[in-house]
C-alpha cells in the first residue's frame, strides 16, 4: 500500500532472471500493464528492441548484481509501444547469507519531472523552430509538436530513436568525444553557431536545415538542445539570388558602357570591365576604393546630403541627366566624361539598377530560347509589359537570327556558334507586341550559369541609323541620276553644238579668205575674232565631249603596256613638242590591267600640259612609275615649268578653273578634269606636288586589278 501510494515512481522486484514479482500503481501508470498483465514477465519488454537485441537487459543485471547499485537515464517503452526517457535506478536484493535473491527497480519518467520537465515543456512548444532535445547517446528524448510536423513522425515514434533517423549526418557526430576532446569539449565548439545539414521526414524526402545546439546539464547528464530551422526556403532565395546576380552580372558586362556601383560613403563596390579598361585599374584595385580617386570632382558630392535636402532627394535630381565630369586615369591622365546615375537598394536592386541604367534594351535568354529576364528600355521599345516576356520565346519579339544563333548545328556546338557571334553587332528585325517591326542591331554575350549558358543581348533599335543610311543612298541614287542627266545633256548639246559651229565656222573663214583687204581695216579685224571665237568654241566643245565621254564608254579592261599608252600619247602631242623643242623622257612602265585608250587620254593631257606650263627654258618633262604600297601603280610627270601655288592643288582639277589666263596660255580648263574623272572611274586618284618656279610632278595611282 506504501508503494501503490507513490504514484510518480514506477517501483517493481524481479528475481535473479529479471521476471517480474511484485507491481506498483505508479509502474502501472508509467508503464501502462496492470499486475496482471506483467506479472510474471520479464522486466526486458520495457526496453526498446534494438537494446534487447544487444543483450542490454541481461547487462544491466549482470552490473547491478555486481555493484549492487547501478542507475542510468534510458530510453523505456510503454506497453503502447511509445518511448519514454526513464530515470532508473536498480538495486540487487541478497539474503543474509549474501545470495542474490532478486532485484528491484525504481524509475521515474524524466519528461514528467515536476520542477524541470514542465518548465521545459512549455517553452519547447513556445519555440518557433523545431526542437529534440538528444542524450549522449544520440538518442532522441524530448521533441516539440514543431518536429513533429516537420519530420513528419508522431512523438512516440520519435522518442527513443537515433537522432540519425531524422539527420541523417552531422549531428550525432557533434556529440561524440573523439581522441583529442571530450564530448563536452566537442560540444562546447559547436554552440551558437549555425550548422548547416539535411534532414530527412518520415517519406524519405530530404530538405536543408540549420541547427543550433545548446547542451543543458541535468541531473541525468549533458542533454543538447537542439533548434532546427528549415532553411529551404531561404536556400532557395538565396539561390534565387545568386541566380539573378549571375543574369545581372552577364548584363552588366555586356553594357557597352563603364559602370560602377557606389555605395553613400562614396566606395566603389562593383563595377565592370569597361570600367577597369577606361580607368586602367583591375578590378581588385577598385572595389573598395573611394570613387574620387578615378572620378575627382562632382560624383563623390552628389551622393551627400545637405542642409536643405536628404541624400535621396539629392540623388533624384540628378538621375538621368547626363552630368559632365573628368575621370582620372590610374596613370592619373583625366579624359571627360559624361555619367549617369541611377539609385539602387538591395544586392538585387543593386544589379536591376544596373540593367535598367543601361541604356541598350537588354534581354537575358536560355539557351532554349525562352527570355529569363529583361529591362524596362526593353520593355519599352516592344511595348510589352515584363511579366508579359519573362518566360516567353524570345522568339515572339526577335522573330529571326536571334534564336537560330543559339544552336549548335551539325559543324559546330551551341557554344562554337554562340562564340562566333559575340561582340559583332548583328541587324535583324524587331517586333513590337502591336506587330508592327522595327529594325535592330543585337550585341550578344554569353553568361556561364548554374542554368546553363546564358546570352545576354544588348538591343539597339537604329531605326533612325537605317532611316539615315536609306536617306544616304536614296540620295546617292539621286545623285547619280541627274549626274548621268547632266552627262547625257552634256554629250547630246556639245554633239549638235557642232554642227551649226561647223557652218558659222566654214562661213567665217570664206569670208575671211574671200574678203581680206577688200573691206576696211576694221573688217577684216572683226573677221579675225569671228574665226578665233570659231576655233576657241571648236576646241571647248571638243574637251567637253571628251569629259562627257570620259568613263563612260564601258570599260575594256585588258592588260595594256602604259609604255605604249604613253607612245601613243606622244605622238598625239608631236606637233605641241616639235614646236616648243621639249624633251619627254622616261623610265620602264609597267603593263598593267586597265583601259588603254583612257590611259593614253591622261598621258596626253599630264604631259601636254607640262610642255605648256613652261618657263623660258627648253621643257623637260619626265615619266616614271613605282609599285605603291604594293597593290598600286603611281605614275609620276615631273616637269620644269612655272610650278603651281599649293592653295590651288585641289582647284585645278575642277571643271573649267584656270589658273592662266587665255591671252597667256590658250586652254579651256577641262583636262585635269577629265583626268580625274578617268582615275576615278579606273578605281585610281590623281594628286600634284609643286611648288611655284620649281616645276609641278603630277601623279596618279592605278589598283593593280588581277583578271577574274
Ligand atoms: P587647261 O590646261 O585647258 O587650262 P587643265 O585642266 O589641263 O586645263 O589645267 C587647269 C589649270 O591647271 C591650267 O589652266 C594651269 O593653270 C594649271 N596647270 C595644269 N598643269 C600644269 C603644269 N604642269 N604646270 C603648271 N600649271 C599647270
Amino acid at each position: 500500500m506504501l508503494l501503490d501510494g507513490i504514484q510518480n515512481y514506477a517501483i517493481f522486484m524481479m528475481d535473479t532472471q529479471g521476471r517480474i514479482l511484485s507491481w506498483n500503481a505508479g509502474a502501472e501508470r508509467i508503464k501502462g500493464y496492470s499486475s496482471d498483465q506483467i506479472i510474471g514477465h520479464n522486466f526486458s519488454c520495457f526496453f526498446p528492441p534494438e537494446d534487447i537485441k544487444r543483450g542490454r537487459p541481461e547487462e544491466v543485471l549482470r552490473i547491478t548484481a555486481a555493484s549492487g547499485r547501478y542507475e542510468e537515464q534510458g530510453m523505456r517503452m510503454r506497453k503502447d509501444g511509445s518511448r519514454f526517457l526513464a530515470s532508473v535506478t536498480f538495486t540487487a536484493l541478497r539474503d543474509q547469507a549474501g545470495n542474490l535473491r532478486g532485484f528491484s527497480e525504481f524509475s521515474h519518467d524524466l519528461s514528467e519531472n515536476k520542477e524541470s520537465g514542465a518548465k521545459y515543456r512549455g517553452l519547447l512548444e513556445a519555440a518557433p523552430d523545431a526542437m529534440v532535445v538528444v542524450n549522449q547517446a544520440g538518442e532522441i528524448v524530448l521533441l516539440n509538436v514543431r518536429a513533429e510536423k516537420q519530420f513528419g513522425y508522431s512523438r512516440d515514434e520519435l522518442i527513443g530513436q537515433q537522432v540519425k533517423n531524422i539527420i541523417p549526418e552531422g549531428f550525432a557526430e557533434r556529440l561524440i568525444a573523439d581522441g583529442t576532446r571530450s564530448a563536452a569539449e566537442a560540444l562546447a565548439q559547436q554552440i551558437g553557431t549555425g550548422i548547416e545539414l539535411i534532414a530527412r521526414r518520415k517519406d524519405g524526402s530530404e530538405f536543408p536545415i540549420e541547427i543550433m545546439l545548446s547542451p543543458l546539464g541535468s541531473a541525468e547528464g549533458i542533454l543538447v538542445t537542439a533548434a532546427i530551422r528549415d532553411i529551404s526556403t531561404r536556400q532557395d532565395a538565396e539561390a534565387h539570388l545568386a541566380q539573378m546576380e549571375g543574369r545581372y552580372r552577364g548584363l552588366l558586362e555586356a553594357a557597352p558602357d563603364a559602370m560602377v556601383v557606389v555605395n553613400p560613403a562614396g566606395e566603389i563596390v562593383l563595377l565592370n570591365v569597361q570600367a577597369e579598361k577606361q580607368f586602367g585599374y583591375s578590378r581588385d584595385e577598385l572595389v573598395g576604393q573611394q570613387v574620387k580617386n578615378i572620378i575627382p570632382k562632382g560624383f563623390a558630392e552628389r551622393l551627400i546630403a545637405d542642409g536643405t535636402r536628404s541624400a535621396a532627394e539629392a540623388l533624384a535630381q540628378q538621375i538621368g541627366t547626363g552630368i559632365e565630369l573628368n575621370g582620372r586615369r590610374r596613370d592619373g591622365t583625366e579624359f571627360p566624361i559624361e555619367i549617369m546615375l541611377s539609385p539602387l537598394e538591395s544586392a538585387e536592386g543593386r544589379y536591376r539598377g544596373l540593367l535598367e541604367a543601361a541604356p541598350d534594351a537588354m534581354v537575358v535568354v536560355k539557351p532554349a530560347g525562352e527570355i529569363v529576364l529583361l529591362n524596362v528600355q526593353a520593355e519599352k521599345q516592344f511595348g510589352y509589359h515584363r511579366d508579359e516576356l519573362v518566360g516567353q520565346k524570345v522568339k515572339n519579339i526577335i522573330p529571326q537570327g536571334f534564336a537560330e544563333r543559339l544552336i549548335a548545328d551539325g559543324t559546330r556546338s551551341a557554344a562554337e556558334a554562340l562564340a562566333q557571334q559575340i561582340g559583332t553587332g548583328i541587324e535583324l528585325n524587331g517586333r513590337r507586341k502591336d506587330g508592327s517591326e522595327f529594325p535592330i542591331e543585337i550585341m550578344l554575350s554569353p553568361l556561364e550559369s548554374a542554368e546553363g549558358v546564358l546570352v545576354t543581348a544588348a538591343i539597339r533599335n537604329i531605326t533612325e541609323r537605317k532611316k539615315s543610311e536609306e536617306h544616304l543612298v536614296k540620295t546617292v541614287g539621286e545623285l547619280k541620276r541627274s549626274n548621268d542627266e547632266l552627262q547625257q545633256f552634256a554629250y547630246v548639246s556639245s554633239h549638235d553644238l557642232q554642227e551649226p559651229l561647223r557652218m558659222v565656222t566654214s562661213y567665217t573663214q570664206l569670208l575671211a579668205g574671200r574678203y581680206k583687204g577688200r573691206l576696211d581695216s576694221d573688217a577684216d579685224e572683226f573677221i579675225a575674232f569671228a574665226v578665233d571665237g570659231c576655233n576657241r568654241m571648236q576646241g571647248l566643245i571638243k574637251d567637253l565631249l571628251a569629259y562627257s565621254r570620259a568613263g563612260t564608254n564601258g570599260k575594256v579592261l585588258r592588260e595594256v603596256s602604259a609604255e605604249n599608252a604613253l607612245k601613243e600619247a606622244l605622238a598625239n602631242l608631236r606637233a605641241t613638242i616639235d614646236q616648243s623643242g621639249a624633251i619627254v623622257t622616261h623610265d620602264a612602265l609597267p603593263a598593267i590591267r586597265t583601259d588603254e585608250m583612257q590611259l593614253t587620254q591622261v598621258f596626253q593631257n599630264l604631259v601636254g600640259n607640262a610642255i605648256k606650263y613652261h618657263r623660258t627654258e627648253v621643257p623637260r618633262v619626265h615619266v616614271s612609275a613605282t609599285k605603291n604600297g604594293g597593290n598600286e601603280w603611281a605614275f609620276s610627270v615631273r616637269d620644269n615649268g612655272l610650278g603651281i601655288d599649293p592653295q590651288y592643288f585641289d582647284r585645278i582639277f575642277i571643271l573649267f578653273q584656270r589658273l592662266h589666263g587665255r591671252d597667256e596660255f590658250e586652254g579651256t580648263g577641262i583636262g585635269l578634269a577629265i583626268c580625274k574623272k578617268i582615275l576615278e572611274r579606273l578605281g585610281g586618284r590623281i594628286w600634284v606636288e609643286s611648288q611655284l618656279e620649281k616645276g609641278s610632278t603630277f601623279y596618279f595611282a592605278l589598283p593593280e586589278t588581277r583578271e577574274k
